[in-house]
């Protein structure tokens, strides 16, 4: 009994580190969080069309332990987007890490082009 409830918490203990190494990758950036369009092959974030819940001050957002629940819209990284999502900034840490791509700086629109 002691020796399963070990290997249980073994395992746990894994699935925790590796939440949280997969968590760090994130730069809290909030790009993600923001209407994004894709144009002439180029990735534009829509500044002006933040999601509801993201605190644009902080780039942190306001509901993140129930996010999945109250934003239907809000969908979680995985690393299939890591990999090969055209709606992740090249700056986000998930795409610097899987695809090692060059940094560029997401390009902003004017919020009257819209
Ligand atoms: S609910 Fe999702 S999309 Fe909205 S701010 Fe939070 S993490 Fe970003
Ligand atoms: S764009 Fe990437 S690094 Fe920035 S908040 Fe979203 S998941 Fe995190």
């Amino acid at each position: 009994m002691v020796r399963r409830s070990g290997v249980v918490s073994r395992i746990v203990g894994s699935f925790r580190r590796r939440r949280k190494r997969w968590e760090s990758l994130c730069n809290r950036c909030g790009l993600c969080c923001y209407e994004r369009v894709r144009k002439n092959g180029r990735l534009v974030i829509r500044f002006g069309s933040p999601c509801q819940f993201l605190d644009t001050e902080t780039h942190l957002c306001t509901v993140y332990e129930c996010r999945f629940q109250v934003c239907p819209e809000c969908r979680k990284v995985t690393i299939f987007h890591a990999l090969f999502s055209r709606y992740l900034p090249d700056s986000c840490g998930y795409v610097q890490e899987y695809r090692k791509r060059p940094f560029r700086r997401p390009t902003d629109e004017p919020q009257n082009s819209r």
